[in-house]
């Protein structure tokens, strides 16, 4: 079974939440785009666990995690994340982590990149993570960049990085910084690379033996469909493709289909960054959702845009997704509510619309919201449908229907166990 877990809203859905529940079922759990601009927040038993880079199954007894072709890759904060679960006893050996040798590097000079761009552009910013994600890919499209595999001959190596150096220094220059150093960065390579080495593979490999072989393979995806570099919020999109479709290609798999996509949407809609988000609410109707939520960066600590709900927005996400069945997550967080807000349709230049606006249009739109029944009611501890207070029930079944997909798990709380499946 080839299964994708997506996010169909702008990320921070519960991906990582979710993963870490289905990978328990799955073999091999594999990454297959972006770098640490994101983060999966795991909570289990050996406590919370934020990572940007490696694959969630990585807490996982026997999960094979493997970080594909399609992922930026930042060296000392990929060691960082390493280190962490070192630390808590949690060991990573290359059996159980491969990192494809065609993924990218992302070198300091591409964070120094995305933090001048983004002051440059001051009051236009497009709210970057400044982890340098964009430089990253905007090289390797260039093809000026390092691969991990490029780390596995060192002499080699060093001709390459002096070639993209002295590109790169014309950029650097052009902000008025410092040229990158060819013999600093030659040490951040050795030192944060070569911790790196023994999980350093050709992934494809490895992915084309395990589909072969019958195994399951997870492919999960970091952000959502908003903010896929095509299909997305186009420029504040991250700099990949999110969508399922990519999965197997970004993974090392382009050969195999998936049999199945999980997409996964919260029960109300959360937004970090610039950028059109229509179902935005504000004041105190936006803090209340903020709180309940702990809507907060994994990443950066930013504070969220939160918002009801947004159901023209979800739906395109499944349609681009091509979801299968759907995961609600965070349902609880909603207890609090006299009224749910739900944004159902879109007001643009006076004409209201369920579509999803394409270009412009979407920075026009207003939201049109209707108010369903809130549950008023804790359901953190309901692990069966027949538990869940009507209005809560009612409120699964409207959007199910609304966005045009089942939903087959909700989630009431962050520990892996707080769930039930419908
Ligand atoms: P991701 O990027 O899609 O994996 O999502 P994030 O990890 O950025 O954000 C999800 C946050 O919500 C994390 O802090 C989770 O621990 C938490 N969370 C996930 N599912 C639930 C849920 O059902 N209820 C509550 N209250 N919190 C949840
Ligand atoms: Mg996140």
């Amino acid at each position: 079974m080839l299964t994708a877990v997506v996010g169909i809203n702008w990320g921070d859905e519960g991906k990582g939440r979710m993963v870490d529940l289905l990978a328990e079922e799955y073999d091999v759990i594999c990454r297959y785009q972006g770098g640490n601009n994101a983060g999966h927040t795991v909570v289990n038993e050996k406590g919370r666990f934020i990572q940007n880079l490696l694959p969630s199954g990585i807490l996982r007894g026997n999960a094979v995690n493997v970080m594909g072709c399609g992922m930026v890759i930042d060296l000392k904060h990929l060691c960082g994340e390493l280190a962490v679960l070192r630390n808590k006893g949690i060991a990573v050996t290359p059996a159980k982590l491969k990192i494809s040798h065609n993924a990218f590097v992302c070198l300091p000079c591409h964070v120094a990149q995305d933090i001048m761009e983004e002051e440059r552009l001051g009051d236009k910013k497009y709210g970057s993570t400044r982890r340098g994600i964009a430089p990253a890919y905007g090289d390797k499209y260039m093809k000026k960049g390092l691969r991990m595999g490029d780390l596995l001959t060192p002499e080699a190596l060093k001709d390459k990085l002096a070639a993209i150096l002295k590109w790169k220094n014309l950029t650097l220059t052009g902000y008025g910084a410092q040229k990158a150093d060819l013999r600093e960065a030659l040490r951040w390579l050795d030192e944060y690379g070569r911790q790196l080495l023994p999980y350093i593979t050709d992934v494809s490999a490895f992915l084309r033996e395990a589909a072969r072989d019958g195994k399951d393979i997870l492919f999960e995806a970091q952000l959502g469909a908003l903010r896929d570099i095509d299909y997305g919020i186009y420029p504040y999109t991250t700099s990949s493709q999110t969508l399922a479709a990519y999965a197997t290609i970004g993974a090392g798999l382009p050969g195999r289909k998936l049999d199945r996509v999980v997409g996964v949407m919260k029960a109300y809609s959360s937004c970090v960054g610039e950028g059109p988000f229509a179902a935005e609410l504000f004041g105190a109707e936006a803090s209340a959702l903020r709180e309940a939520g702990a809507e907060y960066g994994a990443a950066t600590g930013r504070p969220r845009r939160v918002g009801g709900f947004d159901i023209p927005t979800s739906r395109y996400g499944v349609q681009v997704q091509g979801a299968d069945e759907l995961a609600l997550t965070k349902l609880d967080v909603l207890c609090y509510l006299e009224k749910i807000p739900v944004c159902v349709a879109y007001d643009v230049d006076g004409v209201q619309t369920e579509d999803f606006p394409s270009g412009d249009a979407l920075a026009r739109a207003k939201p049109v919201y209707e108010y369903l029944d809130g549950f008023k009611t804790d359901i953190s501890k309901c692990r069966r449908p027949q538990e869940l207070p009507a209005a809560a029930l009612a409120y699964i079944r409207y959007l199910e229907n609304a966005v045009g997909c089942s939903i087959k798990y909700v989630s009431v709380g962050a520990e892996r166990g707080d769930y039930l499946v419908m």
